[in-house]
């Protein structure tokens, strides 16, 4: 019986679960993970200055090392997923450690962003009053906690109309002020996509863009994503299905600093090493599931499996989005084909920036990601998009009655739009990803903001810890 085993790495503890084909008990797999994860955070001279305690040293007083302990603020958003959950709590006891070890003192300092939804607002600060309470309790007045309406992102600045022409493909803008959407919110805006695919879509553009520009008005040093493996080997494919494969490189570069908006940080994907699955186990192991939210971590590694199914809301498939599909695949081959994750994530990893074939360096409007290639040009080249002529007496009784049809008037209503952002509207510079977005889109007209949100003036609130009462 497999759980009657000891632990191959200390030989006296009990197996817990197999991981990479070895046995661990849970201290040593704890530890496992913590290495992984502390190696990336010492992986270069940026993020060493960063997480670790500064003294006085022949180039620097006792006053400067203080100051550069203060100033190594990370930001950790934080989904409520079993990946930054477990972050998160490798993080905590790399603090503990260090307060221990260096008598009060740290070397760096977390905050803690949470987007949010206002329907979901109330179970997401019962969870984190819980986590903060519970398994972060010890250090808890050593975070910082924000929380982000994720609407801020439209609230604070000035809108502008976005619409594609879809007979050849250029997108153009507007200004928006005599459209008076003031109340235009981000679930209004997803409630117009046709399909799944396209709300991920935007939201994904939309919260990134929320975390970063928060990272960047907020002065801090790096945004600690907790991506696993497997989730970073499913967007590097769903980005190249997405025909965003143009930006996979610099979303996994953790060694540039951050140019999406100029900003002075740096990313990092700390546990770019550690397959779900195992993220999932420690979760298990150290009772976290309790603190996650729309997320159910499985237990397929632990030797003692629970006997209730873990139900993970099962989908059709036509229904799924395209990272649920990628998602989907990735899980499906942990077990016993890990090495294609580490694969694709290694390989993406090693990719650069494609060549810029544009006269000038040019960012997309919408997603904000670098532009090297003219996405409208490059659809009107590889598609037919004129309809057949009307040519006799019954093509023109049809095509009169399809035009009285549902369909025919909304069509109506979008080409009387192209014809008025035709006239009225400009270019707007837009990559090939979100050109094929706003196709999905009804009307394929959005509102979006005519430049970056200021997050920190408006939308920002210190989520204060409340002690429970048993202290
Ligand atoms: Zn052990
Ligand atoms: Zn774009």
């Amino acid at each position: 019986m497999a759980h009657t085993a000891k632990c191959k790495r200390c030989s006296s503890a009990q197996v817990v679960l197999i991981s990479r084909k070895e046995p661990f008990c849970a201290e040593c797999f704890c530890k496992f993970i913590s290495l992984k994860q502390r190696k990336q955070m010492m992986s270069d001279p940026y993020f060493q200055d960063i997480f670790k305690v500064m003294y006085q040293d022949k180039v620097k007083s006792a006053e400067e090392a203080e100051k550069l302990n203060a100033e190594s603020k990370v930001l950790v958003p934080l989904s409520l997923g079993s990946s930054s959950i477990v972050m998160l709590d490798v993080l905590n006891s790399t603090l503990a450690e260090q307060l221990e070890t260096h008598r009060g003192k740290a070397g760096f300092h977390v905050d803690i962003l949470v987007c949010y939804f206002e329907k979901e607002r109330r179970d997401i600060e019962e969870r984190l009053t819980s986590l903060f309470n519970g398994r972060l309790r010890k250090n808890k007045h050593h975070y910082k906690v924000h929380l982000v309406d994720i609407n801020a992102f439209f609230d604070s600045s000035k809108l502008m109309r976005v619409h594609l022409q879809d007979s050849n493909y250029v997108v153009r803008y507007s200004d928006a002020s005599s459209d008076h959407r003031a109340d235009y919110t981000v679930d209004e805006l997803l409630g117009t996509c046709s399909n799944r695919s396209a709300r991920e879509d935007l939201l994904n553009v939309i919260r990134t863009a929320t975390i970063k520009l928060f990272a960047s008005h907020g002065s801090y040093k790096a945004v600690l994503w907790g991506h696993s493996m497997t989730r970073l080997a499913d967007e590097i494919i769903s980005l190249v299905v997405k025909g965003r494969a143009s930006q996979i490189a610099s979303s996994m570069d953790d060694t540039s600093f951050d140019e999406t908006f100029q900003s002075s940080f740096k990313n990092l994907h700390p546990m770019r090493d550690v397959l779900l699955s195992e993220i999932d186990a420690y979760c298990h192991i150290f009772d976290l599931t309790q603190y996650t939210y729309h997320y159910t971590p499985q237990d397929t590694l632990l030797v003692e499996r629970s006997t209730i199914p873990v139900v993970t809301g099962s989908k059709l498939t036509r229904n799924m989005t395209i990272n649920e599909l990628a998602r989907q695949y990735f899980d499906n081959i942990e077990g016993n084909y890990s090495n294609v994750i580490s694969t694709v994530v290694r390989t993406g990893a090693k990719l650069d920036d494609p060549k810029n074939n544009l006269p000038t360096v040019s960012r997309c409007r919408v997603c904000n990601n670098k532009l090297f290639k003219d996405g409208s040009e490059w659809l009107r080249q590889i598609t037919v998009n004129h309809s057949h002529p009307i040519e006799n007496e019954e093509d023109q009784t049809l095509y009169d009655a399809w035009t009285e049809s549902e369909l025919g008037k909304i069509r109506g209503e979008y080409l009387k739009l192209t014809a008025e952002m035709e006239q009225n509207g400009k270019t707007l510079s837009t990559c090939y990803g979100c050109i094929l977005t706003l196709g999905e889109v009804r009307h394929k007209n959005v509102y979006w903001p005519e430049s970056p949100p200021n997050l920190l003036r408006d939308a920002l609130e210190e989520f204060v810890l409340t002690d429970d009462e048993e202290e």
